[in-house]
C-alpha cells in the first residue's frame, strides 16, 4: 500500500497562507534549544512551501503547559533557532490566537514565516475544541500536518483544524508513515524486530502484532523481566511491571502458536543498584539472585542478537537492551546498535532513548530511518489509525 493521503507536494500554495502543524516539541536548556533534531526534520516541508511562494503560519506544542500560558514553555527559543536554520526572519506571535495574531498573519507575504505561541497554552487544544480549531483555521487558506510525533493525538491543531481547512501531509509525516507502513506490510525478509526499554505495557501490543508478522522478535531491556517473571524465573530487584507480567504471559502463549521466533536473553549483567558505580556481575543464565537487578543483556545474548540482526532483510529496533546511560551497562545496547548500523538490510529505529543511544555511539548516520515519533510510531506499528493522518484529504 502506498501513502493514501494528499501530499503537500501536490497542493496549490503560491500566494496562499498555509497553516503548518509542526512537531517542535524540543528539549530546552536554560532558555535555549538543547537538541534541534525535530526542528531540522521539519525544514524540508517549510523550505518547499517558501520556495513555492506560500506564507507560513507555523504551530506546535512544547512540553505540557496544561492549557495555560507558561513563560518557561514559550516557543521563543524555538523561533530563534528556526530563524538561524532557515537563514530568514521568523516572526513570533505573542499568543496562539486573537486579534494581534490575525493582524500578523494578514500581513504575511510569500515566503514569510510566522510562529504561533505554544498551542497547549490553549485549553481547547487537548480538548479538540472546534472553537480553537476554527480560530486556527481563520489564520490560513489551507492546512499541512507535518507533526508525525503528535499525529496519534486528536487535538485541535492536529485533527480538529482539518475539519475547517483542506489538509495535506507534510514531507516528514508522509515519509514516517510510508517507512513504518512498509515495515509491517511489505518488509524485505527476514523481518527482525528488536524490542527493549522499560515499559512492557506500552509495547506489548507491538510485540503481539509482530509475532504475527515478523520472522524473529528479540526482547531485551527491563522488558525481559516481565517475561522471566511470567515463566517463574527469579528476577531479584529487576524492574518488573506487574501489569506487564500478565501481558508477557499472553505474548508467550501466542508465541507458542506462531511461526515467529521469540528470542529472550540467555545471560545477563547484574548490578546491586541503578548506578554506574555499583558492583557489576555477569551471570551465565537469567536467574537473578536476591539483592541484584538485571541491568543489561549478557555477551552471549548480545552475540546471538547481533547475528540475527546481521541476517535480516529488515530490522526494526525500539528500546535499549539495558541501562545504557550507565557506561558499565551499555554493552548490550552498543552491540545491537553496531549490528543495526552494519547490517545490509533496511534499518528503522524508533523511540527517543534508542535514537539517543545511537547518537551516543556515533552511529545515527548509519541507520536508514530514525523515527521522530515515539508514541505515534508505536500506535502505527500496532495497526491503529492515527487521527492526525486520517483527517487529511485522500490522495
Ligand atoms: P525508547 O525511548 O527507545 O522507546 P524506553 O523509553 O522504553 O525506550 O526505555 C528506555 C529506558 O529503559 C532507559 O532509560 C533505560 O535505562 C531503561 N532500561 C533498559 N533496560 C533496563 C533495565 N534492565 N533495568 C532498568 N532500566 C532499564
Ligand atoms: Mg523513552
Amino acid at each position: 500500500m502506498s501513502f493514501s493521503k494528499a501530499s503537500v507536494r501536490d497542493a496549490e500554495v503560491a500566494g496562499r497562507r498555509v497553516l503548518v502543524r509542526v512537531d517542535f516539541n524540543v528539549p530546552l536548556d536554560g532558555g535555549r534549544v538543547a537538541d534541534d533534531t525535530r526542528i531540522r526534520a521539519a525544514l524540508p516541508t517549510i523550505e518547499l512551501l517558501r520556495e513555492r511562494g506560500a506564507a507560513l503560519v507555523l504551530v506546535s506544542h512544547l512540553g505540557r503547559p496544561k492549557g495555560k500560558p507558561d513563560p518557561a514553555l514559550s516557543m521563543r527559543p524555538v523561533g530563534e533557532r528556526l530563524a538561524e536554520l532557515l537563514g530568514a526572519e521568523v516572526q513570533q506571535a505573542p499568543t496562539v490566537i486573537g486579534g494581534d495574531v490575525e493582524t500578523m498573519a494578514g500581513g504575511l507575504g510569500p515566503g514569510d514565516v510566522l510562529l504561533l505561541e505554544n498551542v497547549r497554552f490553549e485549553p481547547g487544544e487537548a480538548e479538540n475544541d472546534p472553537k480553537l480549531a476554527g480560530a486556527l483555521a481563520e489564520l490560513a487558506d489551507l492546512y499541512v500536518n507535518d507533526a508525525f510525533g503528535a499525529a496519534h493525538r486528536a487535538h485541535a491543531s492536529t485533527e480538529g483544524v482539518a475539519h475547517f481547512l483542506q489538509g495535506y501531509a507534510g514531507l516528514l509525516l508522509e515519509r514516517e508513515v510510508t517507512v513504518l507502513t512498509r515495515v509491517v506490510e511489505s518488509p524485505a525478509r527476514p523481518l527482525v524486530v528488536v524490542l527493549g526499554g522499560a515499559k512492557v505495557s506500552d509495547k506489548v501490543r507491538v510485540i503481539e502484532r509482530f509475532l504475527e508478522i515478523a520472522n524473529r522478535v528479540l526482547i531485551g531491556g527491563a522488558m525481559c523481566f516481565s517475561f522471566f517473571r511470567a515463566q517463574g524465573i527469579g528476577t531479584g530487584n529487576s524492574l518488573v511491571e506487574e501489569e506487564g507480567v500478565k501481558l508477557a504471559a499472553e505474548a508467550l502463549e501466542r508465541a507458542e502458536k506462531s511461526s515467529c521466533e521469540l528470542m529472550l536473553p540467555v545471560d545477563l549483567v547484574l548490578g546491586e543498584s541503578f548506578d554506574a558505580a555499583t558492583e557489576r556481575r555477569e551471570i551465565d543464565d537469567v536467574e537473578v539472585p536476591d539483592g541484584w537487578m538485571g541491568l543489561d543483556v549478557g555477551a552471549k545474548t548480545a552475540r546471538a542478537y547481533a547475528e540475527a540482526i546481521g541476517a535480516a532483510g529488515t530490522v526494526l529496533w525500539n528500546g535499549p537492551m539495558g541501562a545504557f546511560e550507565l557506561e558499565p551497562f551499555a554493552t548490550g545496547t552498543r552491540a545491537v546498535a553496531e549490528a543495526v548500523a552494519a547490517t545490509p538490510g533496511t534499518t528503522v529505529v524508533g523511540g527517543g532513548d534508542s535514537v539517543a543511544a545511537l547518537q551516543q555511539f556515533g552511529l545515527a548516520e548509519k541507520v536508514d530511518w530514525l523515527s521522530t515519533g515515539g508514541g505515534a510510531s508505536l500506535e502505527l506499528l500496532e495497526g491503529k489509525k492515527l487521527p492526525g493522518v486520517e483527517a487529511l484529504l485522500d490522495a
